[in-house]
């Protein structure tokens, strides 16, 4: 492979090496053209007169699912996979299995190496290990090009060093802006060696290696990040459960026993999870695998000799650290003091990392699909964790206006914090309660931080879903009691667990089901299966012993669901009393309002429960029939549309003339423009993210609404023609100096 000739010349000796070494027919190597399509630079089977004209699309086929995936795919029938696509100019249809491995390197996707025969059968471990050892060689042959400037004409328009602006949209898994340095996360590369040449010494090399996690994650969860807060203890905590996993190290020693190295060892057992938790669509398993995976890359890095441990990576000072993945132990090898953002092409809201992230004030943008191809470790790089925005070698008017943004966002945290003691009350006397959305240890800080007036929506699951098992009874309860200390005399509304739909637990049988947001979740699983809910009632009830406390259930449909929940909770209270349990010295029972039905139930409801909160997230989903989570439709249609408002403001007069209060929680509540609205309809209680106390507070003490109810009211009426009142809401803002 280090001859001298062209590199087209080299990738053709390639293919022929491999079809004679593996006895297949076909050998091809498609490369990553910019912009991500494939296209086949080299083949031996397959018809040379499409090398260099069959282009497969980002993600097209099982070649670019391949690319897609960055992991083999093994099939002993291709043209039968529904991804498979048909390209009659390579004449392909007559090869039954299919072996496609990524080429690698450092983090990036250069392309794809395929090995095809006629004959059906799925290749064996050995073939692909081999196939995957040789993508490895075949990397360093195309980067090798990319040195010499990619002059030998065959592989011209496959730049590998790509250096245009370019701008990435991701999710905002944790906020805030940074202006830094790109650094790629490179995984251990995968064994070389499969086989031990003496099985007694690999197994002492083993059982060393294993000896040294063990401490090293020891020390993670005795060190500083883990001290952070109770959640991320917890998350090492499971850290080290799962290095001191007895079935793991088992399945370990068992086949290095057989023969294998450890390093091949470790990447069999990780394959096996792999295969099992791939399958599952739920991000929370997911996650579960990320944990595995951040453990089985640490094993390999000490089996390499390389030092684990705090700080053991080199970076600059301000790195934006890019990754496919990344595990909250793989985070901590880093010095945290210097990075300052981080960017995945996968990751999700509940991942590990995310909350470590959001617990130590790193932005965190997470599933910028692609993006790994397109990075360079040194890319100056502008992350936006407002919008879920990559800037990768920014222009110069971007980084201007980005700088801006910054300080001007340092400017409204100083304003922020000078009304953080204020009281929300409006110019016309109206005192605004202005509460937190909150659901782990690490978010209770932020009630001292924003100067909220207590947690108007405890989302209770998220324990539930980033333990590893079912939280025990004094697990709950002592959570529960956590978030009612950090408040003091300020209320907490817990919500039961809103499970169920694509909120599935690890420990938990899946029940999968075409429609999950409206299918077999929050109350309705509470009411089939009381069990949970009763447990979970009982940990609440004795958390808020001599205290005072507030429970609503989600997802209510009807009244009688209710009076049906609400008959649990109070036999648990009975349960309590007659056990000489404390009592909570004073008990609110409330309900979400959160589909239309109940809505139009709103004075009946009134009868049975003591609260009602507004649940608006899911209340806009199903009165727009858009699925919150789709991004296709999520945003189609404006909550302050006429129709929509005219629902909310028939839920808080009917509240108001019951007596009951009425709140709203979900994201609108937290967003200026939309907050005044809502206030201006008769909303006296705002449930929030934390990003929005501070923007809504500085609105709410400049707004007249009264004056505002005098703009929008004739617009919502049943023949409104207007599509939404965000503009004359705008308007009566610039004319009476609302900032918003
Ligand atoms: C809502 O639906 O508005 C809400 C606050 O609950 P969640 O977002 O947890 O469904
Ligand atoms: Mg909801």
């Amino acid at each position: 492979m280090a001859g001298t000739e062209s590199v087209q010349e080299r990738l053709d000796h390639f293919v022929d090496a491999i079809t004679d070494s593996m006895k297949v027919k076909v050998a091809s190597i498609y490369l990553k053209r910019p912009g991500g399509d494939l296209e086949l630079s080299a083949t031996r089977g397959l018809k040379k007169s499409a090398v260099h004209k069959t282009l497969m699309k980002r993600g097209e086929g099982l070649v670019g699912h391949v690319s897609q995936t960055a992991r083999p795919l093994n099939l002993a029938d291709a043209p039968a996979h529904p991804l498979f696509s048909y390209r009659p100019e390579t004449g392909e249809e007559k090869f039954s299995s299919f072996l496609g491995v990524p080429v690698l390197r450092g983090g990036r996707t250069l392309g794809v190496l395929v090995v095809q025969s006629e004959q059906a059968r799925n290749f064996n471990e050995d073939e692909v290990e081999d196939l995957l050892t040789v993508a490895m060689v075949l990397a360093e042959i195309i980067v090798d090009d990319e040195r010499v400037g990619g002059k030998k004409a065959a592989l011209k328009g496959i730049t590998l060093n790509p250096t245009r602006p370019e701008t990435f949209q991701g999710k905002a898994f944790a906020d805030g802006l940074v202006s830094g340095v790109a650094h790629l996360h490179v995984p251990p590369v995968p064994p070389s060696d499969l086989l031990a040449e003496n099985i007694a010494t690999e197994e002492i090399r083993l059982e060393e290696a294993v000896t040294k996690l063990r401490a090293s994650v020891d020390a993670m969860v005795r060190g500083e990040a883990a001290t952070l807060s109770r959640a991320s203890k917890e998350i090492y905590e499971t850290y080290r459960m799962f290095a001191y996993d007895r079935k793991w190290v088992k399945r370990l020693r068992e086949a290095v026993h057989s023969g294998l190295t450890s390093e091949a060892a470790v990447e069999r057992v990780r394959n096996e999870h792999r295969a099992r938790l791939m399958k599952s669509r739920d991000p929370y398993l997911r996650a579960r695998l990320h944990d595995l995976e951040d453990l089985a890359n640490r094993l390999l890095r000490i089996l390499s000799g390389e030092s684990v441990g705090p700080g053991n990576r080199e970076i600059s000072d301000d790195a934006v650290i890019f990754a496919r993945d990344l595990g909250p132990a793989e985070l901590l090898d880093y010095d945290r003091s210097k990075i300052i953002g981080i960017v995945l092409e996968e990751g999700s809201m509940s991942s590990h990392t995310a909350i470590i992230c959001r617990a130590i004030g790193v932005p965190l943008i997470g599933r910028a699909e692609g993006v790994l191809d397109h990075v360079e470790t040194g890319d100056p790089i502008l992350l936006d964790g407002e919008t879920g925005e990559v800037h990768i070698r920014p222009v110069e008017s971007r980084l201007a206006g980005f700088q801006l943004r910054m300080s001007i966002r340092g400017e409204m945290f100083k304003a922020y914090e000078a009304i953080k003691q204020k009281p929300a009350t409006t110019k016309d006397g109206r005192r605004i309660s202005l509460l937190l959305n909150a659901g782990l240890v690490v978010d209770l800080p932020q009630i001292e931080q924003s100067g909220a007036d207590g947690i108007g929506l405890f989302r209770t699951e998220f324990q539930f879903m980033i333990s590893e098992y079912m939280p025990r009874l004094n697990e709950q309860t002592d959570l529960y009691r956590q978030a009612l200390n950090a408040c003091g005399d300020r209320p907490v509304t817990f919500r039961t667990l809103d499970l169920g739909g694509d909120k599935i637990l690890p420990y938990m049988d899946p029940v999968p089901e075409e429609n999950p947001a409206i299918g077999w979740r929050a109350i309705r699983i509470g009411l089939d299966r009381p069990g949970l809910l009763r447990y979970q009632l009982r940990a609440l009830i004795a958390a808020a012993a001599d205290r005072h406390l507030r429970v609503m259930f989600p997802m209510v449909t009807t009244v009688d669901e209710f009076i049906t929940a609400r008959a649990l909770f109070d036999k648990e209270v009975q349960r309590a009393s007659n056990l000489g349990q404390p009592l909570p010295n004073k008990i609110e029972v409330g309900v979400m309002m959160e589909t239309p039905s109940l809505a139009w139930s709103v004075r009946a409801i009134c009868d049975h429960a003591d609260f009602v909160s507004v649940g608006a997230n899911d209340l806009m989903q199903f009165f727009f029939a858009a699925d919150r989570d789709n991004v296709r439709v999520s945003d189609r249609f404006d909550p302050l549309h006429p129709a929509s408002l005219s629902i909310l403001r028939f839920i808080a007069e009917g509240c108001h003339d019951s007596d009951v209060p009425v709140s709203i929680c979900g994201e609108i509540a937290g967003r200026p423009v939309e907050a005044i609205t809502l206030v201006a309809l008769g909303f006296d209680a705002l449930s929030m993210p934390v990003t929005g106390i501070g923007p809504v507070k500085s609105a709410l003490l400049a707004l007249d609404s009264a004056k505002l109810k005098d703009v929008i009211t004739p617009l919502i009426t049943i023949d409104s023609r207007v599509e939404s009142v965000r503009e004359h809401v705008r308007q009566f803002c610039m004319q009476e100096g609302i900032p918003i």
